[in-house]
């Protein structure tokens, strides 16, 4: 899943785990998990969180490419927020090559930044699962600051200020963007448009996806 950070891809890619049993890998997840367990990677990686800005490659392809080797990986699964620039692409790349194993689709939620920023501003996470996200504004829990699925507290991430948004959106249209190009050039890239409500985002790649499972088996 390619997009600028609050373009909607955690969302999505909750649902497609859902409608297809894919395994959603979430870099900023398991990032946040490190820092949570105070280990010397989210140590490490804080640092650079706070800012705004990425974690070094080495880091993150080390951990991306233990994750897909996993067993629970073996029937396919969704990258999110990976790779976020050209290094990691090719480290993607190489590592899917010795695995024997090749992408399907690189899938973009287009967004423009301003809207973006209300987006992640308004953006509420669960305690207990991070894969459970709400929104102030455009995805309300039932009751104020508790998640609807397990109860837990939902907080805002440290990075969700505005100061630091405009920032991530820097980095992501300077590293990141020029991956378009790359997956394009692949024939790789589905394009979405972001800027509608998230079950018609879903609707539409749900039905890519469907498609491309079954070319796969045809
Ligand atoms: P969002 O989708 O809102 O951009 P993420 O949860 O994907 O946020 O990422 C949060 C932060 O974690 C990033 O700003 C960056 O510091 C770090 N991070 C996540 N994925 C990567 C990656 N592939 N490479 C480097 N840093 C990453
Ligand atoms: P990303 O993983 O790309 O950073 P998220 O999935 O975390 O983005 O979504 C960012 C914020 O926007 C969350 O608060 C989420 O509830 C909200 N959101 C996601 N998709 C939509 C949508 N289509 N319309 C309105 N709000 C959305």
């Amino acid at each position: 899943m390619l997009g600028p950070p609050g373009a909607g891809k955690g969302t999505q890619a909750e649902r497609l785990h859902e409608d297809f049993g894919l395994l959603h890998i979430a870099t900023g997840d398991i990032l946040r998990a490190e820092v949570a367990a105070d280990t010397p990677l989210g140590t490490e990686a804080r640092r650079y969180m706070d800012a705004g800005e990425l974690v070094p490659d080495e880091v993150i392809v080390g951990m991306i490419t233990q994750r897909i080797s996993g067993g629970d990986a073996r029937d396919g699964f969704l990258l999110d927020g990976f790779p976020r620039n050209e290094r990691q692409a090719d480290a993607l790349a190489e590592a899917l090559e010795q695995l024997e194993r090749r992408l399907t689709a690189a899938l973009l939620i287009e967004m423009p930044d301003e809207a973006l920023v209300r987006r992640l501003t308004g953006r509420r996470m669960c305690v207990k699962n991070p894969t459970h996200i709400y929104h102030v504004e455009f995805d309300p829990p039932k009751h104020a600051d508790v998640c609807d699925q397990d109860g837990a507290r939902l907080v805002q991430r440290d990075d969700d200020r505005e100061e630091t948004i405009r920032h991530r959106l820097q980095v992501y249209h300077a590293q990141t963007e020029p991956l378009i190009d790359h997956y394009d050039h692949a024939g790789l890239l589905r394009r979405f448009d972001g800027n509608r409500n998230a079950n018609e985002v879903h609707a539409h790649i749900r039905a890519t996806v469907a498609t491309l499972r079954l070319e796969e088996e045809l």
